[in-house]
C-alpha cells in the first residue's frame, strides 16, 4: 500500500469544530459500516496509573492488553478522546497488509505472523482472513511488472484505462469493529483500565510525567501516545508527519453472481499500485468498500475541524462513486450505502513514527503508518508494550528526528 494516498486534492470551506465541546466526530467525517459492540464501563480519571496510553485506537488498545498481558502488576490507563476506535481504527478500510508502507524494516520480523500471534494470545477475533491481496494497475504499468509469463486476470475494469491483476502479495482482511471491540475486551479482561471521553489537552514531563484533562490530572511513571493523525501537538510529530483525512465508501451487498463478474469470488482485497489511487475490498455481507483521495488538513493542522458534507470533500466523494460506478457493468447502478473518511499521516520515508518522545526518555510515540496500519499498529503496540517495560529496544527506523523540518 505504499502508494495509497498520493494523489492530493486541495480542500477549502472547513466547518470549525471545538473538540472539547464536541468530542463525537462520527457525524462531521460520515459513518463507516463497521460496529464496535464493546463499551468500557464509565470510570472517573484516577489520581495516577503507572503507565498513560493516550488513543484507543487499534496501537493504543494492543499495547494496554500487551503490558497487562507480560506484566500483570503495572496500572494501564487508555484514555481516549472520544470512544475506542473514533480514529483511523473504527474507519479503516481493514486491508490487512505484510510490512509497512516503507516495506521491510531492519528487524521488522514478519508483522502477518505475529500479529496473529498477537490476536491469538488475546482472544480477539476479527474474522482475519488471509487469502492473499491483489496489486492492479493499467496499461502500462501491468504490462511492465511482470517478468513472468502474462498471468489470467480475475480482475478486467476501467478506471483511466484497463485496470488489471498485476501480482498476489500476503495480506487479506479483518473487520475493524470486530477488531476495535475484540482489543478493548482484551484490554479489560487483562485489567487496564479504559478511560472515554477523556481528551488529553497537555502532558507536563517534569519532573514527572502528568496529563492534563478538563475534570483534573492524572501523573504516570511513563507515557505512549498513540494518537495517529490527531492531536499532534501531543505527540510532537506536528511538522515531522503530515496528517491528511482519507476517503472511503460502501455498496449495498451484491449477489455472488456479480462478485463472479467482478472478478472478485476469490475475496481477495486490492489496491492499485499506480495513479489513480484506488484500493477496495469485499465484506462478509457480499458490500464491497472502495476508498481513495487525500483531503489537505486546514490552516490550524487539525483534521477535526473538517466536515465531510462540505462542499469540496463531498464533490470528492461524488467522483469516487463515479469511478466506481465505471469500473465495471455490475457497478454501473451501484447502491452506496455509506461514505465516511478518517485520519492518516505519513512521515518522510514512509516508516512509522516508533521512539521515544522528543522531549522525555518517559515518552513513547507510536503511529504514522500511512495508510497502512491495521495490522501493523497491533505488532508495533505489543512491541510498545514490552519497550516500555524494558524488555526490548525501540527500532532504528522509528527514530523521530528532534530538528522539525519546515
Ligand atoms: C479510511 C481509511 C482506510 C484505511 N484503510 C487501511 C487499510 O485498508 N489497511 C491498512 O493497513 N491501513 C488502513 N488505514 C490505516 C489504519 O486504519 C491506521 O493506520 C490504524 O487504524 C491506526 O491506528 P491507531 O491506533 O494508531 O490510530 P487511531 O485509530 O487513529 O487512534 C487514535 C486515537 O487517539 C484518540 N485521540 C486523539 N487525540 C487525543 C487526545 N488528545 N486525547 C485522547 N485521545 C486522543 C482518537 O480519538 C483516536 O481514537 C486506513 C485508514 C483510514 C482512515
Amino acid at each position: 500500500m505504499a502508494t495509497a494516498f498520493l494523489c492530493n486534492r486541495k480542500v477549502s470551506g472547513f466547518a470549525v469544530l471545538n473538540f472539547m465541546s464536541s468530542p463525537v466526530m462520527h457525524d462531521r467525517w460520515g459513518v463507516p459500516p463497521w460496529k464496535i459492540d464493546f463499551d468500557p464501563p464509565k470510570l472517573s480519571l484516577p489520581d495516577s496509573v503507572d503507565i498513560a496510553i493516550v488513543g484507543g485506537g487499534f496501537s493504543g488498545l494492543s499495547a494496554a492488553a500487551w503490558l497487562r498481558l507480560i506484566s500483570p502488576q503495572t496500572s494501564v490507563g487508555v484514555f481516549e478522546a472520544s470512544h475506542i476506535g473514533a480514529g483511523a481504527s473504527g474507519r479503516t478500510g481493514g486491508l490487512a497488509l505484510a510490512e509497512s508502507a516503507a516495506g521491510d524494516l531492519p528487524g521488522l520480523g514478519d508483522v502477518l505472523a505475529g500479529t496473529m500471534r498477537i490476536l491469538q494470545e488475546l482472544k480477539v477475533d476479527c474474522d482475519l482472513q488471509l487469502p492473499g491481496a491483489w496489486e492492479i494497475a493499467r496499461g502500462d504499468t501491468a504490462n511492465q511488472s511482470l517478468n513472468a509469463p502474462p498471468r489470467r486476470s480475475p480482475i478486467d475494469w476501467h478506471d483511466s484505462g484497463a485496470l488489471r491483476v498485476v501480482s498476489e502479495v500476503p495480506g487479506g482482511t479483518i473487520d475493524a469493529g470486530k477488531m476495535v471491540s475484540g482489543l478493548g475486551r482484551a484490554a479489560r479482561r487483562l485489567g487496564a483500565k479504559i478511560f472515554e471521553h477523556q481528551p488529553v489537552n497537555k502532558i507536563e514531563w517534569n519532573p514527572q510525567p502528568t496529563l492534563q484533562f478538563t475534570g483534573g490530572n492524572v501523573r504516570a511513571k511513563k507515557v505512549l501516545i498513540a494518537t495517529s493523525a490527531l492531536s499532534m501537538e501531543l505527540s510532537d510529530l506536528a511538522g515531522r508527519a503530515q496528517p491528511r483525512l482519507t476517503l472511503a465508501l460502501s455498496t449495498a451487498p451484491l449477489s455472488e453472481g456479480e462478485l463472479s463478474q467482478l472478478g472478485l469470488a476469490e475475496r481477495k482485497p486490492f489496491y492499485t499500485v499506480d495513479l489513480p489511487y484506488l484500493w477496495g475490498r469485499l465484506c462478509s455481507d457480499n458490500s464491497l468498500i472502495f476508498g481513495a483521495g487525500l483531503v489537505n488538513p486546514p490552516a490550524s493542522g487539525d483534521l477535526r475541524e473538517i466536515d465531510i458534507d462540505v462542499q469540496d470533500v463531498s464533490r470528492m466523494f461524488a467522483s469516487l462513486e463515479l469511478r466506481v460506478r465505471g469500473l465495471h457493468a455490475v457497478l454501473a447502478a451501484a447502491r452506496f450505502t455509506h461514505r465516511w473518511a478518517g485520519p492518516i499521516s505519513f512521515r518522510e520515508g514512509w516508516s512509522p513514527a516508533f521512539a521515544h518522545h522528543p522531549t522525555s526518555a518517559d515518552g513513547f510515540v507510536l503511529g504514522a503508518y500511512a495508510g497502512h496500519g491495521v495490522v501493523l499498529s497491533v505488532y508495533l503496540g505489543a512491541w510498545a508494550a514490552e519497550a516500555i517495560v524494558g524488555r526490548r529496544q525501540l527500532p532504528e527506523w522509528g527514530w523521530i528526528d528532534p530538528v522539525r523540518k519546515g
